[in-house]
């Protein structure tokens, strides 16, 4: 098989992210090597992403546009993953001639196999469903570093989400919980901190659920799993991790163990992104999120006395089918009550195959248009006090690289989560995967600015 370097375009979160980085691994252990880019490229990848429809639409135009790519190179193979992947699966095949491969969610394994039947002609889809912990033991690449050197890795502790929550797809793409046992992630770690990572981050759909899906199921927890902050405590003891990090949480899972390891871990970081989708208990009810507004603030009243540096993030929907002004307006009060540093917030759109698809009440797009334009605003306002706090402190940051600012600066990020550039000084080089001590000098509205302290 001549076709032999690759490129991977992945959409979506992290858990997109670092599958890309298996599929990564595999091809590189089977003699495939990084394009460059992808015009350099005789394989591409696409890793899609189906929580927003807008996500969708990408990739149906980003394969109306590869027609040009394919017909440029003979013998060049596009295969598509993800989300988008599973669920439509080998309709795909149909709509797109020039598709040579379609992949699901569980199927990542398959992708040097479908590459080379692709490399004799086969156009192939594998879209099954897999529940055996065999998912989880897949190279994990070196995307998230340089060649021969990375500092920070995704680590999957849980796949899937026994949650339906009424607006989401992802229990049908991801299929339902299952935990990797402790004792492989804790292998897995302690091999990362030996290559040099300083930091992980845990990965799941519902990553503080770890180790409850055989709870629901009248059983003990699953076979070699601990509690999520038992974890998280093994993990810290692992030496050279210097900080751990974890999403997405939910809610309902975030208990009183997991708030006292914010106080007593050094390494786990004060920083928890917990999506709330919205300050209404009407709406958080018929979104099935299962807890209300004063439950989850609660939480985020006891991390910050367990935390008082914790940064907290969140993702929010507007525009939920029956909301109203007044449920809009709880939602703000809930961004300013919980002191979001930043969120991530869209509007809603109606998957299909989901109950909220149905729902009455839609509410106007443009009037959702404005929803969403108010609380993004109220965040951009939060965000940058955030930030102007901050002028004076002294902190760490595990820099990724040179800063989109420029030559002069490097980038990395503190342990709160916020991208920090720093400016270079003399023939001092800082380089990637450093952890610098340094003094926040100014503020922006997206990242602080500071020097080496
Ligand atoms: S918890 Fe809800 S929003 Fe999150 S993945 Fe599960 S179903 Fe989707």
């Amino acid at each position: 098989m001549e076709t032999r370097r690759f490129a991977i375009r992945t959409y979506g979160c992290q858990m997109n992210v670092h599958d890309s980085e298996k599929v990564s691994g595999l091809l590189l252990e089977s003699g495939f090597t990084p394009a460059g880019d992808e015009a350099d490229a005789d394989v591409l990848i696409i890793n899609t992403c189906s929580i927003r429809d807008k996500a969708e639409h990408q990739l149906y135009s980003d394969l109306g546009r590869l027609r040009e790519w394919k017909a440029e190179r003979p013998g060049r193979i596009v295969g598509v993953g993800g989300c988008v992947a599973q669920q439509v699966g080998a309709r795909l095949l149909k709509r797109f001639p020039g598709l040579d491969f379609v992949f699901g969610t569980h199927n990542l394994r398959h992708v040097p196999g479908m590459l080379a039947r692709a490399a004799e002609g086969a156009r192939t889809a594998r879209v099954d469903e897999d529940r055996s912990l065999a998912r989880f033991d897949l190279p994990s690449g070196r995307a998230g570093g340089g060649p021969g050197r990375r500092w920070k890795a995704f680590v999957t502790v849980m796949e899937g989400c026994d949650m339906f929550c009424s607006f989401c797809i992802v229990p049908s793409t991801r299929g339902r919980e299952i935990s990797r046992p402790a004792a492989e992630i804790i292998r897995e770690v302690r091999a990362l901190a030996e290559e040099g990572v300083l930091e992980v981050t845990l990965l799941g759909q519902t990553v503080n659920a770890y180790g409850r899906h055989d709870v629901r199921r009248g059983r003990a927890r699953s076979e070699g799993t601990m509690p999520f902050a038992e974890l998280l405590a093994r993990l810290d003891e692992v030496p050279g991790i210097e900080r751990i990090r974890y999403t997405s949480p939910h809610p309902l899972f975030f208990d009183a163990d997991l708030i006292r390891a914010h106080r007593e871990l050094g390494s786990l970081c004060p920083h928890v992104h917990l999506p709330v989708q919205s300050g209404s208990d009407r709406i958080l009810a018929a979104m099935r999120r299962r807890y209300t507004r004063g439950a989850y603030l609660e939480i985020v009243a006891a991390l910050r006395r367990a935390r008082a540096d914790l940064s907290l993030t969140s993702d929010l929907i507007v525009g939920f089918p029956g909301e109203t002004r007044q449920d809009f307006e709880d939602t703000l009060a809930l961004v300013r009550e919980a002191g979001f540093v930043d969120s991530f917030s869209f509007k809603y759109s109606p998957r299909p195959g989901t109950p909220a698809r149905g729902m009455e009440g839609e509410v106007p797009p443009e009037e959702a248009q404005a929803r969403l334009r108010a609380l993004q605003s109220l965040q951009k306002e939060q965000t940058l006090a955030y930030h102007r706090g901050r002028v004076g402190e002294r902190t760490q940051v595990l820099i990724d690289g040179e800063s989109r600012r420029g030559p002069e600066q490097v980038s990395g990020r503190d342990p709160q989560n916020r991208v920090v550039n720093l400016e270079v000084e003399g023939d001092r080089p800082i380089g990637p995967g450093s952890l610098v001590p340094v003094r926040i000098r100014a503020a922006t509205p997206h990242s602080l600015l500071a020097a080496v302290a």
